[in-house]
């Protein structure tokens, strides 16, 4: 299997650390709004790698963070007038909802940065130690020259950055030993939460959190460390500098970067108001088809958001939605059990779709060629199964789109129906659990309901449901 690595800018082979096994890690959102869907772009590409690598018999540890305390994060608790943490644990309660509904997989552990603190103090005291890092005025700064290879991910060299850095210079920062130095704790301001630290009460930069809950979570060396590509600098090679002088050992093997989700061929921001959520794109299409738009294009490809790709996007998934129901239909009606020795042939031939879709998928996750492979399994479905085919060689046809499809994330069953008589068991454990005052679980069980489209209503009458 090959993939890009960013650090030696070429497609490599992989090869793990320890066979069987991949440990990944990938910097997750700042959690301070709903999140957009230029930040769906790396959530569902790294996890269609996660589920490939899986496919292909990989234990895979998949750790992805939510930064919870940042200026951003702050600044919005002001604002509303409430703590940080209840703006990031209500935005990380939205966000898990989003991915669950883009079928992105629960990461293997999704670390909060405040609730890795004390890690990250141990670590500048470890950095401090080994003369990488020192501290001015409660401030702790990372020496950035002291680190011989700073520079190597981004493919940045030294004086050129210094030459830049000067401009990058900000009030307050003017103590630092060098303007490439960067900042590992930062005393806090009137207001801000802020933990215990020996050199001030205060809070850790944004670089140390991922090297902290990547070590913790995945030891000294990991095989990927991912993102978007506006992460390469200086987030990146800061992570590594740290990482790296701390641990004595190679940080991680392979970087793998997406490029950027433009829209209307514009970068989004807010100022330009072109901002869109992944929660209004779920207003107007299933989030399936955000999903099968995204990995429609190679993951280091700029992609543009349009409406009408969205469109072609719908109609492209539709067309393996088609096949399966069909095939599901032609289920129904078979009356044969077994394959005959044409249909084994037949069979056979389909050997040739997977071998093309894993060749696309091991030449550095070209999904989009792995979905022209799947759309050639399905005309060939579209063509050979009919009412007199067996059930053996439906069903055959059915797994297997159905399994190259999984492989992408991509849901092409559609869902029984839940039955009346399930919803309203719901409603009843949810009515007692809200009895006993086990919020929680009443909150569980709604959106588990919502999940499956079915909204609730609490009237007069008592609780009503419908289908969305
Ligand atoms: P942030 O919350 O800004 O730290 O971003 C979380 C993740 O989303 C990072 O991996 C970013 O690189 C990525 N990201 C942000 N904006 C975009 C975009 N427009 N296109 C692709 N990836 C993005
Ligand atoms: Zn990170």
């Amino acid at each position: 299997m090959k993939l890009y690595n960013t650090l030696t800018k070429r497609k490599e082979e992989f090869v793990p650390l320890e066979e069987g096994k991949v440990k990944m890690y990938v910097c997750g959102p700042t959690v301070y709004n709903l999140i957009h869907i230029g930040n769906a772009r790396p959530m569902i590409v790294f996890d269609t790698v996660r589920r490939y690598f899986e496919y292909k018999g990989y234990e895979v540890n998949f750790v992805s963070n939510f930064t919870d305390v940042d200026d951003k994060i702050i600044k919005k608790a002001i604002e509303e007038g409430v703590s940080a943490s209840e703006i990031s644990q209500r935005y990380i309660k939205e966000c898990k909802k989003d991915m669950e509904a883009m079928n992105v997989k629960p990461a293997t552990k999704h670390p909060l940065a405040t609730e890795e603190i004390c890690g990250m103090v141990g670590m500048i005291g470890n950095l401090i130690e080994k003369g990488y890092a020192y501290e001015k005025n409660g401030t702790v700064y990372f020496r950035t020259r002291s680190f011989k290879e700073y520079g190597k991910l981004s493919h940045k060299n030294l004086d050129d950055l210094r030459s830049g850095g000067r401009a990058l210079l900000v009030t307050g920062e003017d103590e630092k030993e060098d303007p490439l130095d960067f900042v590992l704790w930062k005393p806090k301001k009137e207001g801000e939460p802020a933990w215990e630290s020996p050199w001030s009460d205060g809070r850790p930069g944004w670089h140390i959190e991922c090297s902290v809950m990547s070590k913790k979570y995945l030891g000294d060396q990991i095989d990927i460390h991912a993102g978007g590509e506006d992460l390469v600098f200086p987030h990146h090679e800061n992570e590594i500098a740290q990482s790296e002088a701390a641990n004595g050992k190679e940080f991680a093997k392979y970087w793998m970067h997406n490029a950027f989700l433009n829209i209307d061929n514009h970068k989004m921001s807010k100022s330009l108001g072109n901002f869109r959520t992944v929660r209004e794109i779920g207003e107007q299409y299933d989030l399936q088809v955000l999903r099968f738009f995204m990995l429609s294009a190679h993951y280091r490809s700029p992609l543009n958001f349009s409406a009408d790709l969205m469109e072609a996007s719908k109609n492209g998934l539709d067309r393996i939605l088609t096949a399966v129901a069909n095939l599901k239909h032609l289920l129904g009606v078979s009356v044969k059990e077994k394959m005959t020795e044409e249909e084994k042939t037949a069979f056979a031939k389909t050997e040739d779709f997977v071998k093309a879709y894993e060749a696309s998928m091991e030449d550095d996750f070209n999904t989009a060629d792995a979905i022209a492979s799947i759309f050639d399994l399905v005309k060939y479905a579209n063509t050979t199964a009919t009412a007199e085919s067996s059930k053996e060689y439906l069903q055959g046809l059915y797994d297997l789109i159905v399994k190259l499809s999984d492989v992408l994330g991509l849901i092409v069953e559609k869902e029984e129906e839940m039955l009346a008589e399930d919803i309203e068991a719901l409603i009843a454990e949810r009515q007692e659990a809200r009895k006993a005052k086990d919020f929680k679980r009443a909150d569980e069980i709604r959106d588990e309901l919502l999940g499956k489209g079915i909204i609730l209503e609490d009237t007069r009458e008592g609780v009503k449901w419908k289908r969305a």
